[in-house]
């Protein structure tokens, strides 16, 4: 099947981390200028996750936009006492429609277990939006032979009862790709998005063969046709390279072939 012929449709994301400014609309307006002209040539869905301080702004001045909004975290709670935190009902309320759940550098900078990334997607849900759930193994854990075990473990403890194919994404994000330059062998992300693909289909039925699973980790303008063309990847989570619209604008490209 080509890569514009598939039949889930994928998602490009970019995920800015704690990088912009209000400056920084000037990138978001030319992405969404890009796909507006292009008017359906891109066979994808579009979304960047700039800080939470910016997803607002950045609505407002969109619009109407086919660019879509994330937040990069969220609290499990709706509400309350927890200084410093943000409700996925606040996202939303700001202008987002998914936020990022569970991403590597949460899990080790913030200590988040798989139960703590459950609960957050299971917030998303509550509130409304779509929860990208990031998963991936360390490099000694691909290096001792346990990529398969840990993905799908990972897989199993985050992944809520309430994941739809509609409100839940799932990133295969090895965590040695991210931000090195580094990238898995189009075979070896095959092999890990198989088994996230089975796992899916065994905790979700139908739901879990429709769920997007994107590969994330050191995603460039010069790979991205390579592996966004490998089988069940549906899309890309773009760290560095989403920051500059004309490099975000070229990984979308790799969905521009209808
Ligand atoms: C990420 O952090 O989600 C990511 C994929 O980063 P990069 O593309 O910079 O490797």
């Amino acid at each position: 099947m080509g890569i514009g012929q598939r039949k889930i449709r994928p998602l490009v994301a970019g995920n800015w981390k704690m990088n912009g400014l209000k400056a920084s609309l000037a990138e978001a307006l030319a992405v969404r200028d890009a796909l507006t002209g292009a008017e359906g040539a891109f066979a994808a869905d579009v979304m960047i996750a700039p800080p939470a301080t910016l997803i607002g702004g950045f609505a407002a001045a969109l619009g109407d936009y086919p660019l879509l909004l994330a937040g990069q975290d969220c609290h499990p709670k709706a509400s309350g006492a927890h200084t410093g935190d943000i409700a996925a009902e606040m996202l939303k309320d700001a202008g987002a429609s998914a936020v990022i759940v569970g991403h590597s550098e949460r899990r080790a900078d913030h200590g988040e277990t798989n139960a703590t990334v459950r609960a957050k997607a299971e917030a998303a849900h509550r509130a409304g939006i779509m929860a990208i759930i990031c998963v991936g193994e360390t490099r000694e854990e691909r290096t001792s032979g346990r990529t398969l075990s840990v993905v799908s473990k990972q897989l199993q403890q985050s992944a809520p009862g309430s994941a739809t194919a509609a409100n839940t994404v799932i990133a295969y994000e090895p965590v040695w790709a991210i931000g090195t330059g580094l990238t898995p062998t189009p075979d070896d992300v095959k092999s890990v998005h198989a088994a996230i693909r089975n796992n899916l289909i065994s905790l979700f039925g139908p739901e879990g063969e429709g769920m997007r699973v994107l590969y994330g980790g050191s995603v460039k303008p010069d790979n991205a046709a390579c592996l966004m063309a490998v089988e069940n990847v549906d899309g890309a989570l773009v760290g560095g390279a989403s920051l500059k619209a004309g490099d975000f604008l070229a990984i979308v490209s790799a969905y521009g072939d209808t």
